[in-house]
């Protein structure tokens, strides 16, 4: 069976880093025009650097929670596809190994001319002065509000392939990746956890609510496929 696990800000929750939209629709105290758009990058490069940092360091700390390995142990027994909108790497740290980042990693930088060109950053911080091998200031590998989205036609291929599609932890809201759920085939059985559940999922009236943590919700699913 091929498992195809669609996870958001949520899942990361009970590992310490905050979802996007719990606090008035501010990302960690700022307005996402702020920081996380090409607009912000043009005006003042330095916040949006500084901003980053200290979400790549606060990650860099966390820990990989019961979620994220129990969605690991599924490969155990089941071709398992993680899709996430996180630009976290708990999933892989976890040990999951087929993992597609809708938007981006933030443990990575690119260059803000070239975003083919994309290095690991060694430890929390990208300066300004920071330089790619075309001399061009690096930048966060991350998709920022207003930019294309390069990974969902990879994504959109794995969804129409899933015999099982898990959604974890993300409100529904951020497009394209939102509309992921709609390429998935009609006769899949397709399953949301978030303890949100059942306001988030009015549109989708075919998804089955777990109104749950990830950290209750995804370890008791997981143990029913791996013992059926
Ligand atoms: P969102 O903040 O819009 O929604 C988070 C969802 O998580 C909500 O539905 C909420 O009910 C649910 N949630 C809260 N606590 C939970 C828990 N313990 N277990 C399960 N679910 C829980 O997040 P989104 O839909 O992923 O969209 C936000 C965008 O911001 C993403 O595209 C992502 O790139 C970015 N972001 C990433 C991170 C990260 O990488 N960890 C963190 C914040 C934001």
């Amino acid at each position: 069976m091929h498992i195809v696990i669609f996870t958001g800000a949520g899942i990361s929750a009970e590992s310490g880093l905050k979802t996007f939209r719990g606090d008035h629709g501010l990302w960690e105290g700022y307005r996402v025009e702020d920081v996380a758009t090409p607009e912000a990058w043009a005006r003042n490069a330095e916040l949006v650097q500084e901003f980053y940092n200290i979400r790549r360091r606060a990650i860099l700390e966390a820990q990989p929670n019961e979620a994220h390995k129990a969605i690991a142990l599924l490969e155990e027994k089941h071709q398992v596809t993680v899709i996430t909108q996180n630009i976290d790497n708990l999933h892989e740290r976890a040990g999951s190994t087929n993992i597609v980042h809708l938007h981006g990693l933030i443990t990575k930088s690119q260059s803000s001319i070239d975003p083919t060109l994309i290095y690991d950053i060694d430890g929390w911080e990208l300066k300004i002065g920071d330089l790619c091998e075309k001399q061009s200031q690096l930048r966060p590998h991350v998709v920022w509000f207003g930019e294309a989205v390069p990974m969902i036609s990879i994504a959109i291929g794995i969804c129409k392939q899933a015999d099982l599609f898990i959604i974890v932890g993300t409100s529904l809201q951020v497009y394209p990746a939102a509309s992921l759920v709609n390429y998935v085939p009609s006769t899949t059985k397709k399953i949301l956890i978030d303890p949100a559940a059942d306001q988030l999922n009015k549109n989708y009236e075919e998804i089955i609510n777990v109104s749950a943590k990830a950290c209750i919700g995804v370890p008791m699913l997981v143990k029913e496929l791996l013992s059926s």
